[in-house]
């Protein structure tokens, strides 16, 4: 065989620029991560040949008995990983774990509750472009504007008045824990599946620093890439709700949204889950929730309101509404420092989501590539040096820009990705 280089030297040349981009700058996405040498080898593998359609010892193909092993040993960690009675690891992407459920729970036109996309829900709780909100009846929730914490009282007023059959807990950009048997007993009131998607927080599950949906959910479901940080994929979890819900669910999946698996990505997954049974794992977790704090007293002690008051998980909300520039103004600055970010929508957000008036930052992938609290501490400073830069503009911001991307290089190249 030709090597990528040789046969394809244009794809070759943007995927390494893309592990210099990587090394050379700092990741604050909140929902990405560096997944291991070990993770990321395993996709490689020969099982990306495989048609798999089915489920273990139940396929539509021969020659299946390899790939069962991964899928049993992906589906058993998981298991143990969770302390649950049911997992489906086919999901190819959180979308699609949340598309099954949907489909497997209650049926088109349905009233659904799930948090606003613009106060830190997700497009598939109910956004009017996404599936679920083209085909089930949305009411959101939200947060209390003067807190900036989500309030329960009015969403149960809003769940009594419009008695949802499903009520979805979770959220890509909410800094705080969720009461999840608050959410239970709302649910219980009007007969409605309780659903949690923890895709932002579950590796913080996995390690107990963040509070179990498990326990409290009829259904949970996961990516698998973002602070659990296994390869891009998604899972359906559940714990004591009997095996014809799980045929459900696990019909939902395939044949109901899905073809064959990725094997390979299952393998990965397989491979992930036993990382995060390590006890290092908890570390990594506690060490997130610990950088995720300490960038937070920076930015408030520079005068930045973070959205709810701090954060108590891997990831906050910088609410620059009150300055005379916007989350995309912040967002291109910082990337020119090679700080990377997103623009993000704060609760009541006048701008456009594309424009936005927040920052959404996160620790997971600094904290993978080794970073503590000094430097946690030491890169919320130089966010803010660019922040303020985007308010003096001209030079001062040129200068500024600069002189971090500098810093920020230098602090990359004595904590390597890989
Ligand atoms: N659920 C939540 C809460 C998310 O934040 C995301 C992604 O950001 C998803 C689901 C979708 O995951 P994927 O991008 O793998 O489809």
């Amino acid at each position: 065989y030709l090597t990528l280089a040789d046969f394809d030297p244009e794809l070759a040349e943007a995927v390494l620029r893309e592990e210099r981009r990587q090394e050379d700058h700092v990741e604050l996405i909140a929902s990405e991560n560096y997944a291991s040498p070990l993770v990321m080898a395993i996709q490689n593998s020969v099982f990306t040949n495989k048609y798999a359609e089915g489920y273990p010892g139940k396929r539509y193909y021969s020659g299946c008995e390899h790939v069962d092993v991964a899928e049993r040993l992906a589906i058993e960690r998981v298991k143990a990983l969770f302390d649950c009675d049911y997992a489906n690891v086919q999901p190819h992407a959180g979308a699609q774990a949340n598309a099954a459920v949907f489909l497997a729970l209650i049926n088109p036109g349905d009233t659904v509750m799930g948090m606003n996309l613009a106060q830190g829900g997700h497009l598939t709780h109910g956004n009017p472009s996404n599936f679920s909100g083209r085909h089930y009846k949305i009411v959101p929730y939200g947060l209390d504007p003067e807190t900036g914490l989500i309030d329960y009282d009015e969403m149960e007023r809003i769940a009594l008045e419009t008695r949802p059959k499903m009520l979805i807990g979770g959220f890509s950009a909410y800094s705080r824990h969720k009461d999840w048997a608050r959410m239970r007993s709302i649910a219980d009131k009007v007969g409605a599946i309780f659903w949690v998607d923890m895709a932002h927080v579950a590796g913080l599950v996995a390690a107990s620093e963040y509070p179990d949906p498990l326990p409290h959910a009829h259904v949970v479901t996961s990516t698998t890439h973002k602070t659990l940080r296994g390869p891009r994929g998604g899972i359906i979890l559940a714990k004591g709700q009997g095996e014809d819900f799980y045929k459900k669910l696990n019909s939902a999946v395939f044949p109901g949204i899905q073809g064959g698996p990725l094997m390979h990505v299952i393998a990965a997954k397989a491979v992930a889950f036993k990382e995060a049974l390590a006890p290092e794992f908890k570390t990594y977790q506690r060490r997130v929730v610990t950088n995720a704090r300490a960038m937070a007293s920076v930015l408030q002690q520079r005068g930045y309101r973070i959205v709810s008051g701090g954060t108590d998980n891997h990831l906050m909300l910088i609410d620059l509404s009150t300055k005379p520039y916007t989350g995309k103004d912040a967002d291109a600055a910082l990337s020119d420092a090679y700080i990377t970010a997103n623009k993000n929508s704060v609760p009541n957000d006048p701008r456009s989501p594309f424009v936005t008036s927040g920052l959404r930052i996160g620790t997971p992938a600094v904290t993978t590539r080794g970073f503590g609290v000094a430097e946690c501490e030491q890169l919320a400073g130089w966010l803010c040096d660019v922040l303020d830069g985007v308010e003096a503009g001209g030079s001062a911001l040129t200068a500024v820009r600069d002189q971090v991307r500098e810093h920020v290089v230098d602090l990359c190249r004595r904590h390597p990705v890989y």
